[in-house]
C-alpha cells in the first residue's frame, strides 16, 4: 500500500501548483520533477551548474537523510549549501537548551521559552525572481499517478492546498469572523469549520508558518482582543514546536515500538481488528464516526484523534505504530513530528508525564457530544436513536430497541469491545 492517500497527495499537488503560480507572478520559474531527489538534483547540477542550494531544514529522520545525500552532491562540486530552520516558532539556536538536553516535559519547555525566547522576525517576501536562465518544462498531472479525489462535501472545510488558500483561511478565521477570540472555548469541538483554526494542513506543508501565524495573533491582540483564547493559539503552536524538537532529539528512536520512554506493553498485530478500526466498523459509534470522517475528508478534530488513538492502543491492544502509520497515510495535515509524537504520547511511550492515561470513550462522548449530533452526521443509519442513546446502542434494553423502527446495523448491536466497561 502507498504511504499517502489520494486525498493527501491532491492537497500537496494543489500546493505545488499554487507555489508555481505565485513564483511566476513575480517573474520566477518552478521546475517540477518526479523521482528520487538525489538523482534529479544530480542531473540538474550537471545541466545548469548551480552555485548554491537554499532549502528548508526538516526534522524527520528520512528527510534529514535526504538532506545529507544532497549536501554530499553539492560538496563534491564545491557549491554552497544553505539549509534554513523555518518550520518552528522558536529557532532551534535560540531555545535555552542544546537539542540533546531538551526537557522531557512539555510544561518546562513552554515556560522557559515563554520567559526567554524571542520569536525571530519574518523574512520579507521577494518582489522579483526573474532570471536569465530558462528552466521551465511542462509537467503533466497524470504523470503523478494520483487519482483526482476531493474531500467529501460533508468535510469540516473544503481544504484546498497552497499559500493563497492558507491566507484566505487565516483571514476568514481571525479577521472576517473573529473566531480566534473564542478559540479556547470551542477548540474541543467536532462539527463544522469554526471550532478550531484548521491551519494544520497548510502548516504541515509550509504553505504557512508558525511564525506568520504568531505575528498575526500578535496583531490581533493589539487591534482586536487579547484574551485566554489568543494565548491558547500560541500555546498550541508551542506544543507543535516541542514535538519537532523531540523528534530532532530522539531521531529514529521515536518510531520504535518502545518509543522514547520504553514500555513493557505487549502490543498485538491483529490485522482483522486493525481493519475494523481503519474502516470505522468497530461498532463503537464515537470511534466509527471519527474514522469515517478521516477516511472521506483527510481530517479529524484533535478530540477525535485522541479518542481513536487511545481506543486502538488501550482498548484493542494494537501496536500504536499501526495507528500512526494509518494517520500518516490518511491525514492531509500529516506532519511527521506532530503525528508520531502525539501517538507515542497517547500510547504511553512518549512525553506524557502521567502514567496510564486512558480515554473512557463513553464519558468522552458524553462530555463532547452529549446530544449525539456528531454521530447523527457521520452515521446516518443511527439517526433515529434519540439523544445520547445513539452512542450506546449496544447497551440499550431490548424493549427500548424494539420501539425504534429504523434498521440498526448488526455491528452497533455487537461492538468489538465490551462497552459495558465504560462508566459515564
Ligand atoms: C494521535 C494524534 C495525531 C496527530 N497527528 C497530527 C499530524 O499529523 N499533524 C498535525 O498537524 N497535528 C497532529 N495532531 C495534533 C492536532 O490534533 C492537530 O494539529 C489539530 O487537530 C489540527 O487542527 P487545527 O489546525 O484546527 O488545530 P487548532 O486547535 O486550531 O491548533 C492550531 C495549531 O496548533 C498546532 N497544534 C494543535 N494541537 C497540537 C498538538 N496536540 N500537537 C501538535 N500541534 C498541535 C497545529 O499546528 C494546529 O494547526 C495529532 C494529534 C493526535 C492526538
Amino acid at each position: 500500500m502507498r504511504r499517502s492517500s489520494d486525498l493527501k497527495l491532491n492537497f500537496r499537488w494543489q500546493s505545488v501548483i499554487d507555489l508555481k503560480q505565485n513564483i511566476e507572478n513575480i517573474g520566477g520559474q518552478l521546475l517540477i520533477e518526479k523521482g528520487d531527489p538525489k538523482t534529479i538534483i544530480q542531473s540538474l547540477l550537471e545541466e545548469y551548474s548551480f552555485d548554491a542550494l537554499y532549502a528548508p531544514k526538516e526534522s524527520g529522520t528520512e528527510e534529514i537523510q535526504e538532506e545529507m545525500n544532497i549536501i554530499t552532491l553539492f560538496i563534491k562540486r564545491k557549491a554552497d549549501v544553505h539549509f534554513y530552520a523555518q518550520t518552528t516558532l522558536f529557532h532551534e539556536d535560540d531555545i535555552p537548551w542544546p537539542i540533546g538536553k531538551l526537557p522531557d516535559i512539555f510544561t518546562q519547555f513552554r515556560k522557559e521559552n515563554e520567559k526567554q525566547t524571542e520569536v525571530r522576525n519574518l523574512f520579507e517576501s521577494p518582489q522579483d525572481l526573474s532570471s536569465s536562465i530558462s528552466v521551465s518544462k511542462n509537467f503533466d498531472f497524470s504523470n503523478l499517478g494520483i487519482n483526482d479525489v476531493q474531500p467529501e462535501e460533508k468535510s469540516v472545510l473544503n481544504f484546498q492546498g497552497g499559500e493563497t488558500k492558507a491566507w484566505e483561511r487565516l483571514n476568514y478565521y481571525m479577521w472576517e469572523t473573529d473566531q480566534l477570540k473564542e478559540y479556547k472555548d470551542t477548540r474541543n469541538g467536532l462539527l463544522g469549520e469554526s471550532y478550531s483554526s484548521k491551519f494544520s494542513p497548510w502548516l504541515a506543508l509550509g504553505c504557512s508558518s508558525a511564525k506568520s501565524i504568531f505575528y498575526q495573533v500578535m496583531k490581533y491582540e493589539k487591534e482586536r482582543k487579547k484574551n485566554q483564547s489568543t494565548y491558547w493559539m500560541v500555546f498550541e503552536l508551542i506544543w507543535r514546536d516541542y514535538f519537532h524538537f523531540v523528534l530532532k532529539k530522539f531521531g529514529s528512536q521515536l518510531f520504535q515500538k518502545d518509543g522514547i520512554k520504553g514500555s513493557e506493553a505487549d502490543w498485538k498485530w491483529d490485522l482483522e481488528l486493525f481493519e475494523k478500526w481503519m474502516n470505522g466498523v468497530t461498532g463503537v459509534p464515537f470511534i466509527d464516526a471519527n474514522m469515517r470522517e478521516l477516511n472521506v475528508s483527510g481530517f479529524m478534530s484533535n478530540r477525535g484523534r485522541q479518542n481513536v488513538a487511545s481506543f486502538l492502543v488501550k482498548d484493542l491492544g494494537l501496536d500504536w505504530r499501526m495507528g500512526a502509520w494509518y494517520f500518516e497515510h490518511q491525514l492531509i495535515d500529516h506532519d511527521v513530528a506532530s503525528n508520531w509524537s502525539n501517538w507515542a504520547y497517547v500510547a504511553g511511550v512518549g512525553n506524557d508525564p502521567r502514567e496510564n492515561r486512558y480515554f473512557n470513550i463513553l464519558s468522552q462522548a458524553k462530555k463532547y457530544d452529549a446530544k449525539g449530533g456528531y454521530i447523527r452526521y457521520w452515521i446516518p443509519e443511527l439517526k433515529e436513536i434519540e439523544g445520547f442513546n445513539i452512542h450506546k446502542v449496544a447497551l440499550m434494553k431490548e424493549t427500548e430497541l424494539e420501539r425504534i423502527e429504523s434498521f440498526i446495523p448488526e455491528i452497533y448491536l455487537k461492538p468489538i469491545v465490551d462497552m459495558g466497561k465504560w462508566e459515564y
